[in-house]
C-alpha cells in the first residue's frame, strides 16, 4: 500500500487511523496523469475521545463535476450516503471531514483549500474539529482544522 494508515498531531494528542479500504479508495483516485481529474468526497468514521477512525469515504459520483484543478462536490449524493450511514449505525459512524486529490507527489493545501476548510469547520454542528485530507501521488496531507484556529498538520506514525 502506497499510503500510511496511522497519523498523529505533533503533540500526539490526536490520533487518526485510516482503514485499508479507505487507502484503497484514495489510491484508485490518484491524479497520476495530467489528464486525470481531481476527485474527492467525505470522510466518515467513528470518534474515540479526541481520536478518529476513518472507516469509509464517499467517492466521486456521476453527478460530480470534475476537472483537473478543481473539484466541485455535488453535495446531495455524498451527504445522502453520510446520513444513511449515520442512521444505520445509530450515530456511531459520522461525518468527520473531507478529502480531495492534487496532481502533486506530496500535496500541500492551496489558499482556497484552507479557506474552505475553515468554513466547513465552523459549520460543524457537533463543534468537533474537521479532518482534511489531500491525496497526492506519493503521499497524503492530513490536517485537523478547528474553528478560529490554525490547522494542525498530522504526521505519520508507525
Ligand atoms: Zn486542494
Amino acid at each position: 500500500m502506497l499510503f500510511l494508515r496511522y497519523w498523529a498531531t505533533p503533540d500526539r494528542r490526536v490520533l487518526v487511523s485510516l482503514n485499508e479500504s479507505v487507502l484503497e479508495d484514495f489510491q484508485s483516485h490518484i491524479q497520476n496523469l495530467p489528464s486525470d481529474h481531481e476527485a474527492g468526497g467525505l470522510l466518515l468514521g467513528t470518534v474515540h475521545g479526541a481520536h478518529m477512525i476513518i472507516t469509509e469515504v464517499t467517492v466521486p459520483t456521476l453527478k460530480d463535476k470534475q476537472c483537473r484543478y478543481f473539484f466541485e462536490r455535488m453535495p446531495f449524493g455524498h451527504r445522502a450516503i453520510a446520513e444513511a450511514r449515520w442512521r444505520a449505525s445509530a450515530g456511531i459512524i459520522r461525518y468527520l471531514g473531507e478529502w480531495h486529490t492534487h496532481p502533486q507527489d506530496h500535496p500541500t493545501p492551496s489558499g482556497l483549500d484552507r479557506t474552505e476548510w475553515a468554513l466547513l469547520a465552523g459549520k460543524r454542528a457537533d463543534g468537533r474539529p474537521m479532518l482534511a485530507i489531500i491525496v497526492g501521488r506519493q503521499g497524503l496531507h492530513v490536517e485537523i482544522v478547528s474553528p478560529n484556529e490554525s490547522g494542525l498538520i498530522m504526521e505519520p506514525i508507525f
